[in-house]
Formats: structure tokens, C-alpha cells, sequence
């Protein structure tokens, strides 16, 4: 046990592949010491990143509606979830909101659209955003609308567009449990697709479906051979409406070994902290910074997140940097660090003496 930790870190650093019984190992060897596994992938994040972590922020510009039965997502046709549904927002409040972000030290502003797949008509309108946010704006993008074929890659990639997100969300096997609107295989022709149109890909999956260890590894091997340079991992948030709700299986120790794992298979890609990081990580945020270089402020698609200002202290109080300007105010007052909203966090003196006596 005591050397299997520095031959991982040398694999990864040597950018060969981790022998699939190893990656297993990780997700379900119940005596391995997971601080020492976070520690050795820190060493291979370190060799690649440094201390950086890369800030995302996710636009929702168009939400629910979508006629897909993906059983994870309140904005599937299957679900119940209270969702605030609305088309696809107006231009100007889409660019307002690309500044703002710029702003706030954002390194990639994310916007995602539900739908199976954008029409022409929004095809079109996504490019003239693309183009503007590029020439006005000048922040990074990337965007997550569905399926995508050769002809709207290359629209989006000529409007500017970086990155193009498409998760697998699960494996081949295990595909068919999660949705039946569409394959595992459409998936892959979408990142296929934005690979010949000369866009980035950015793909990752959901954990805590009901899949199995197996089926985790499937996807990070998968996305290593695509050599997919961006890998949201996300952790299942039960919301109550989705058919897929609760299958008990992520702690924060496991969550933090599957985000090792990633990131001894992908040892290059920008691993990122993604969708349920607050509740199923819990204490283990910052300690995830080790294996992953990447995280989301402000929320996700249908719920919300630890506020920026929490988990940019978050980022510096672990040792790490934001990776990018960020023109936020970092000073706060010692009752701000300390959370101190208000009075009835002080204790009363009085009361401390009666209870002493008593
Ligand atoms: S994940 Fe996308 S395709 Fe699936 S239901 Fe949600 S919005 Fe529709």
C-alpha cells in the first residue's frame, strides 16, 4: 500500500494510462487511506495547475421546457419539480449578464440551454450572442445546448464560441437507465462533432444514479480517449419531482475518491467540482481542491450554490488562488469572516454566569 500512492502520481505525470483495476481500486478499496490518495493527486494537480482554480458561472439562458425524459433533470418532461420555465432570454440580459461576470474574475462564462437540440432559428441567435459576447465583452464561453451535428459545431466555432459542453453523464451501460429520448451514442457523435469542428469539448457525468463503480471508470477512460480537456463531475442533488431522486450512495469520502480517480486517468484536464458540491462534500470542499482544479459559484441549473464571496473564501483559506482578475472586494471585517450577522451569535454574559452557577 505504503508505494501505491507515488506510482500513481508518476503514472499520471508520465501521462500513462492507470491500469483500470487501480481506478477501481480507488472508488471501492475500503482500507485505502483517501487523505493520502487526495494528497498524491494534489501532487499531479500541482504539476499541471499549481494552486489555481478556475471560477465557472452557469447561465441558465433558456430553462425547462424540453420535451428529453433525462430522469436527473427538473427540466425533463418527466419531472415534477416547481421549475420557473422560460424561453430563451433576451440578448441584452445574456451580454449584461457576460460583463458582469467578466467582472467578478468569472473564467469561463457557461450558458446552457434545455432542449434536445438548439432549432436553426436558435442555432442562428446563439451565434450572434457568441459573436458579441466575443467582440464586446471578451470572456471566455462555453455552451451546453443539447445535441449538436457538423453543420452547428462549425457555426458556433466561427462565432467565436471556445467550449462546447456535452456531458456523457453516465456510462454506455448504464445509459438507457437515466433516459430513454435519446443514446449514449448521440452523445458521443455531439463531442465528436465539436471535435471536428475545432471546439474544445467539455464533458463529464453525474454520480450517484444507481451506477456502479464500473460504470464511474467506463466515463473517465472514456473521456481520456476523446481527450477531452474539461470534466464537470457532478453529484446527484436530489430534487424532489425528478423521477431519479435518492440512491444513497455519495458521502463526501466517496465523492472525493471519485474526483481522484478522475483525475489520475485525465491527469491534464481541468477537473471540475460541478453540480451538488455543497451538500454531498460538505467539509470536504476544500480538500477536493487537491484532486480537482475547477469549481461553479453561484448555483447550478435548478438550484442554488454557496454565494461567490463564501467560496472564494473558501479557494484562499485552503491555499489556493483564483485563477483570473477577480475585482470582487477579498477584505472583510473580522465579524464578516467570522459570520457574525448579528446578536443573538454573541453570548450574554449574564447568561453565561447564571448557567455557570447553576
Ligand atoms: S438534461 Fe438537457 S436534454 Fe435532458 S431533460 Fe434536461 S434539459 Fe432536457
Amino acid at each position: 500500500m505504503k508505494d501505491r500512492f507515488s506510482d500513481w502520481t508518476r503514472l499520471a505525470l508520465d501521462d500513462a494510462l492507470l491500469p483500470r483495476a487501480d481506478a477501481l481500486a480507488m472508488l471501492g478499496d475500503v482500507d485505502m487511506d483517501v487523505l493520502r490518495l487526495a494528497a498524491a493527486a494534489g501532487d499531479v494537480r500541482m504539476a499541471h495547475f499549481g494552486r489555481k482554480v478556475k471560477v465557472h458561472q452557469i447561465n441558465n439562458i433558456k430553462n425547462g421546457l424540453c420535451p428529453e425524459d433525462c430522469g436527473y433533470c427538473a427540466q425533463s418532461k418527466v419531472s415534477d419539480a416547481p421549475l420557473k420555465r422560460y424561453p430563451t432570454k433576451d440578448e441584452e440580459a445574456i451580454l449584461q449578464e457576460a460583463r458582469e461576470a467578466k467582472q467578478r474574475g468569472v473564467y469561463r462564462y457557461c450558458m446552457v440551454a434545455s432542449g434536445r437540440a438548439p432549432t436553426p432559428r436558435e442555432a442562428t441567435q446563439l451565434a450572434r450572442i457568441l459573436s458579441r459576447i466575443r467582440d464586446e465583452v471578451g470572456i471566455r464561453t462555453c455552451l451546453s445546448v443539447g445535441l449538436v451535428d457538423d453543420q452547428t459545431a462549425r457555426l458556433f466555432k466561427e462565432a467565436g464560441l471556445d467550449r462546447l459542453n456535452h456531458n456523457l453523464n453516465t456510462s454506455r451501460c448504464h445509459t438507457d437507465k437515466i433516459v430513454s429520448t435519446h443514446t449514449y451514442q448521440d452523445r458521443l457523435d455531439t463531442l465528436l462533432a465539436a471535435k471536428r469542428a475545432g471546439l474544445e469539448s467539455c464533458s463529464g457525468m453525474i454520480t450517484g444514479m444507481g451506477e456502479s463503480d464500473a460504470d464511474i471508470v467506463d466515463v473517465a477512460y472514456e473521456l481520456r480517449g476523446l481527450e477531452v480537456p474539461s470534466i464537470p463531475v457532478n453529484f446527484l442533488i436530489p430534487i424532489a419531482g425528478n423521477p431519479l431522486y435518492d440512491f444513497n450512495q455519495l458521502s463526501p469520502l466517496r465523492c472525493l475518491r471519485i474526483l481522484c480517480m478522475f483525475r489520475f486517468v485525465n491527469p491534464r484536464a481541468e477537473i471540475r467540482i460541478a453540480g451538488g458540491r455543497e451538500g454531498h462534500l460538505r467539509g470536504l470542499q476544500s480538500l477536493a481542491l487537491y484532486p480537482a482544479n475547477s469549481l461553479f459559484v453561484d448555483g447550478y441549473l435548478a438550484t442554488r450554490g454557496d454565494e461567490k464571496l463564501k467560496v472564494y473564501k473558501m479557494i484562499e483559506d485552503a491555499g489556493f488562488e483564483i485563477d483570473g482578475e477577480c475585482s470582487e472586494p477579498q477584505t472583510q471585517t473580522a465579524a464578516e469572516r467570522y459570520q457574525i450577522d448579528d446578536n443573538r451569535n454573541i453570548m450574554n454574559p449574564k447568561t453565561a454566569v447564571v448557567a455557570e452557577s447553576s
